[in-house]
């Protein structure tokens, strides 16, 4: 059921008056289901939306107004809107979909830290995120102790350079780039005088649903780091870009980023050929080659979004079958102790 009222929120801090745009539309993002509705011409009843207030109190709705503009009016199967939606499918316990889906909390090096595969540390740079997506394997996460930011990155980056096997080093989150670029300036002004560092990785959804986001400063920090940089987006369905996005990704590709996309594989959402070849060629003309295709993580709440294996290869052979071989993402899962992201079929 929606609640009657907004749930009570804490007033947000005043902005300063110097606080860029993108801050300002994060802060405008919608919250409220009800809103979100009737925005979008839908009656919940009507259309049969088992929308969720307890689902919605465990993990708040949060999107973009200009990615809610992106929407179809009056679809509620819209592949956005399934995406941000609180339902009631959240709250039905399942076997084997738990809290810690993925094995994070086995794989700590330190607060923020996450050293799961070789090379490679994980940095949990901050909880926040513009948009709040229901299939998340972090809606669970505890990140109020457990940011590398918070600390103002120092343990991270001991870590970091007192183990010279890491040589690359990934901002994930929660969505890294929710960050002030000041204080991802911060972070990589101390990881250069690490002279092991060879790559320098970011997972981020904001360019997607907050295009905004890829502003002045954000392309002058970018360009200004020392090592290659890979930018991993997420998106999920063709609809998501727009040309407020293509333009942010033009503007990320022109600092020599290499742009990738990684995609969930979600039921009701993209679970078609069609809608894969789609991603993958809408993704391409903006610059952006698809990395992974993940089956979904069994996380507490997710489980009306899972794609059963056989359905997800049969459409993985499908798109081999369709697009170029560039244009195919690999079929991932992430399987708690294994050594990189597993592809399906096992083994
Ligand atoms: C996914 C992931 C990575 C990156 O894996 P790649 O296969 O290199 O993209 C690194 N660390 C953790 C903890 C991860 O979950
Ligand atoms: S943007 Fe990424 S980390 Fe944030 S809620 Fe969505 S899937 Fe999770």
């Amino acid at each position: 059921m929606i609640p009657a009222a907004p749930a009570p929120q804490h007033a947000p801090v005043p902005l300063a008056p110097s606080a860029p745009r993108w801050q300002q539309l994060w802060r405008e993002a919608m919250r409220e289901p009800r809103e979100l509705l009737a925005l979008l011409g839908l009656d919940a009843l009507a259309e049969g939306l088992a929308v969720s207030d307890a689902a919605a109190m465990q993990f708040p709705l949060r999107v973009p107004r200009g990615f809610v503009a992106r929407m179809r009016h009056g679809d509620p199967h819209d592949p956005l809107l399934r995406q941000v939606l609180p339902l009631d499918a959240e709250m039905q316990p399942m076997p084997g979909f738990s809290l810690d889906a993925v094995g994070d909390g086995a794989a700590k090096a330190g607060h923020g830290v996450i050293r799961k595969y070789r090379g490679r540390a994980l940095l949990v740079s901050t909880g926040s995120c513009a948009i709040h997506c229901r299939y998340c394997f972090r809606r669970h996460f505890p990140y109020a102790e457990e940011t590398a930011a918070a600390s103002g990155w120092r343990e991270a980056v001991e870590i970091i350079r007192g183990d010279a096997g890491i040589d690359e080093v990934i901002l994930s989150g929660g969505d890294p780039w929710s960050l002030a670029t000041p204080k991802l300036a911060e972070l990589t002004d101390a990881l250069a005088t690490i002279p092991h560092l060879k790559r320098l990785r970011v997972h981020t959804r904001l360019p997607v649903v907050l295009p905004e986001r890829v502003d002045d400063a954000l392309v002058d920090w970018l360009g200004s780091l020392p090592w290659p940089v890979t930018v991993v987006l997420h998106a999920n369905h063709a609809n998501e870009f727009d040309a407020t996005v293509d333009a942010a990704l033009a503007r990320l590709r022109a600092t020599g980023a290499l742009l990738l996309n990684q995609a969930v594989l979600l039921r009701g959402v993209n679970d078609s050929v069609d809608a894969l070849a789609a991603l993958s060629e809408r993704g391409h003309a903006a610059g952006v080659l698809p990395y992974y295709l993940h089956q979904l993580d069994r996380v507490q709440g997710a489980a009306h979004f899972e794609v059963p294996d056989e359905i997800a290869l049969a459409l993985h052979r499908a798109l081999a079958a369709r697009l170029s071989g560039y244009l195919v993402p690999r079929l991932v899962r992430e399987v708690a102790g294994d050594p990189g992201k597993r592809p399906l079929p096992y083994a």
